[in-house]
């Protein structure tokens, strides 16, 4: 009777004793702590802050709960209407219904379902950058293929991309456009970010140049043409790319193209250059060069150089300024219209090889590029047509003047769509 008493007293009502009291048992801490009685003492702002903050999701969490009952009941009210008006047999009709009810189910335990790196099984690396990499994975359950891109966050965080990184995936997730990668999920564990795309098969821009030397003016003129409506869907979106270049235009298992990696610009970190680093230097013959060392190459030799230098610029951290605009570069305040600039760059390393004010050193092509008047030259030995100079020095200009600023429909015009 004793012990079942002892039993008893062990028992402390719960609304006597503070959680946090109980917890440091066994500590010296364990004094009992009363709660104070209403009248005692009143909540805190914090306190209150929290209720609020505490009332306000649950009532969102049911508002949604409800939207989303009310919105299957709709779906199925449309179902039941069709199925009416259709000559469809009872049996079907019922078998229609089920399917639906199966389709609404498995919906409903995906959306509860926490979507994490261990879904997905990793494939091939296929990409590497300053953040960290992209692989081929294999969804576990379906056996999809995807491409994940991988990101780490304290080096995120140290550059100061959190917000790039944010806008990357507010991009890929609100347009919808064929011209665009993908983006199925995005989920983080306390190292990484990870975005789940499309997988794109047919590699990048960039690979392609390396392996084709140049490209026709026909296979140019399609390319061209596809990042042009790449570029306008995001700029509907008033989203700039600014950093539109062969290695983030990637091709699909049928060869069309789709502009990905939004907002992780990997510029060039020009934030301590002065105007005066941009300066024209007069080159020992009087003439203007961005470099007055830099040896004299034929179209081959530059060609070569380029290519060898070209993996190696595409995996640095800092990038190839190559074809970021020159109103960018000055940070004097740009537009939309920079991404046309870049497209101007790419059509001309498409038909020369290299892009138009490539350099040894990083510096030196940033120089060119702001000082492209003088720089901006079309080797013979390209033999470019006319009309292809024609429009990449209508998108290799001053803002005013080029194509674009104005609406996509500047250049689709030029092919005969708009
Ligand atoms: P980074 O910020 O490192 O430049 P990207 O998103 O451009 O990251 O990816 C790097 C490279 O990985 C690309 O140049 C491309 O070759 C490859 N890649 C990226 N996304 C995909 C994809 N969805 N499908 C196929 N390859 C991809
Ligand atoms: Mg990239």
């Amino acid at each position: 009777m004793d012990s079942a008493r002892s039993w008893f007293h062990k028992f402390q009502p719960r609304d006597r004793v503070r959680p946090s009291a109980r917890k440091k048992e066994g500590t010296g801490a364990e004094k009992e702590e009363t709660i104070p009685t209403a009248g005692d003492e009143t909540p805190s702002n914090v306190t209150k802050q929290k209720v609020a903050a505490a009332k306000q999701y649950i009532e969102n969490h049911y508002k949604e709960q409800m939207k989303s009952l009310q919105e299957r009941r709709e779906r199925r009210n449309i179902l039941e209407k069709k199925l009416a008006d259709a000559d469809v047999s009872e049996e079907d009709q019922n078998n229609l219904l089920k399917h639906l009810e199966k389709k609404e189910t498995e919906y409903m335990r995906l959306q509860r379902h926490k979507m994490g790196a261990d879904d997905f099984e990793l494939l091939t690396m296929i990409g590497k950058g300053a953040f960290g990499e992209v692989r081929v994975c294999r969804e576990k359950t379906t056996g999809n293929v995807y491409a994940m891109k991988k990101l780490k966050k304290s080096e995120m965080l140290r550059r100061g991309q959190v917000e790039h990184v944010k806008a990357e995936r507010n991009l890929l997730a609100e347009v919808d456009s064929n011209c665009i990668v993908k983006l199925y999920c995005s989920f983080q564990d306390d190292e990484f970010l990870y975005l789940i795309m499309e997988y794109l098969p047919g590699g990048d821009m960039m690979t392609l140049l390396m392996r084709k030397d140049t490209l026709t003016e026909d296979e140019a003129r399609f390319y061209v043409g596809e990042t042009v409506l790449a570029i306008e869907s995001i700029h509907k979106h008033n989203y700039i790319h600014r950093d539109i270049k062969p290695d983030n235009l990637l091709l699909d298992k049928y060869g069309h193209l789709r502009l990905s990696d939004f907002g992780l610009c990997k510029p060039l970190d020009c934030s301590t250059l002065e105007e005066k680093d941009f300066a024209i230097v007069n080159g020992p013959n009087g003439g203007h060069q961005g470099d007055p060392a830099a040896p004299k190459r034929t179209q081959q030799e530059q060609l070569q150089h380029w290519q060898k230098n070209r993996r190696m610029l595409a995996y640095s951290t800092v990038g190839t300024p190559d074809y970021i605009a020159p109103e960018v570069l000055l940070k004097k305040g740009y537009g939309m219209e920079c991404d046309w600039w870049s497209l101007g760059a790419i059509m001309y390393e498409m038909l020369v090889g290299y892009p138009p004010f490539y350099s040894d050193d990083p510096m030196s092509t940033c120089r060119k590029i702001v000082n492209w008047r003088t720089h901006l030259k079309f080797p013979e030995e390209a033999s470019l047509s006319s009309e292809a100079k024609d429009l990449i020095s209508k998108l290799l200009c001053n803002v005013s003047q080029r194509l674009g600023s104005k609406g996509a429909d500047e250049i689709k015009v030029l092919y005969g769509v708009s």
